[in-house]
């Protein structure tokens, strides 16, 4: 090759590098714009205001925890498929029950249905550790993956079923659970320790609620909070609980 070819390689070789960093750092531009407009119009604009949840909600990258086909979709106003036909809860959900939960900094929270890890990475902002059960390997390898990625060393990620909760690491402040049984289970309110929380939604497919669950002096309040449309808890045989 002559010394004109290979220095005109070199430029060209420099040329490419330099346009592909300069537009993921104008992709990633946009994204974070996107993500303040997703907090501002969809969440704060609907009565969420704890200054811990909206910053986390800023932070977490959600394009990341999607799908790439979707990826364009990906601070949109809905729920998205990752997989398995699971999906990712639509952002205002995630910062609703995460607001409803009223979470301390040193709070250790269980949650069951990791899916993508997004609701999880959104807890660790706020939270000490998030202990996160996911009954499909391929989306808790996937999730834990994308989650040491990101840094996320506050997640602890295990493949099982969430129903029986997470005896080893329990008692726990918090519970979030992001799918549904038909009723609460008695695992995660015996978990859940003395002055802890827990969201869950609870019901069938077409009539489901949120109910936030208290337990104080060893008795257990709870009321429902909003109706919503959560995909089934199920067993490791697939059979909804
Ligand atoms: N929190 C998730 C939303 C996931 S949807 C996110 O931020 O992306 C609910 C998840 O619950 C699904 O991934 C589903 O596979 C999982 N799931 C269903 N039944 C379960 C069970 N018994 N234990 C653990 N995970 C369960």
């Amino acid at each position: 090759m002559k010394i004109n070819t290979i220095i005109l390689l070199n430029i060209s070789i420099c040329i490419i590098l330099l346009s592909s960093c300069y537009s993921q750092e104008f992709q990633s531009d946009s994204f974070a714009k996107r993500r303040d407009r997703m907090v501002l119009e969809q969440i704060e604009l609907r009565g969420i205001n704890d200054r811990a949840v909206l910053n986390a909600m800023r932070k977490v990258p959600r394009h990341k925890f999607v799908p790439d086909i979707y990826i364009e979709y990906s601070y949109n106003d809905y729920p998205l498929p990752i997989g398995e036909g699971q999906t990712i809860s639509q952002p205002y959900i995630v910062a609703f029950m995460t607001d409803e939960l009223k979470l301390e900094p040193t709070d250790k929270v269980l949650e069951i249905g990791t899916g993508s890890g997004y609701q999880a990475a959104v807890l660790a902002e706020i939270c000490d550790t998030v202990y996160t059960i996911e009954i499909f390997e391929s989306l808790g390898n996937k999730a834990k993956k994308l989650l040491r990625k990101l840094n996320y060393e506050n997640i602890k990620i295990k493949i099982g079923d969430g129903y029986k909760g997470w005896l080893e690491f329990s008692p726990f402040d918090v519970i979030i659970v992001t799918c549904s049984p038909t009723e609460i289970p008695q695992a995660l309110i015996d978990q859940l320790k003395e002055g802890g929380r827990m969201i869950i939604p609870v019901g069938t497919k077409n009539n489901q609620n949120l109910v936030l669950l208290k337990k104080k002096n060893g008795k257990i309040k709870q009321h429902s909070v909003l109706p919503v449309r959560f995909v089934p808890m199920i067993n490791e045989s697939g059979e909804e609980y």
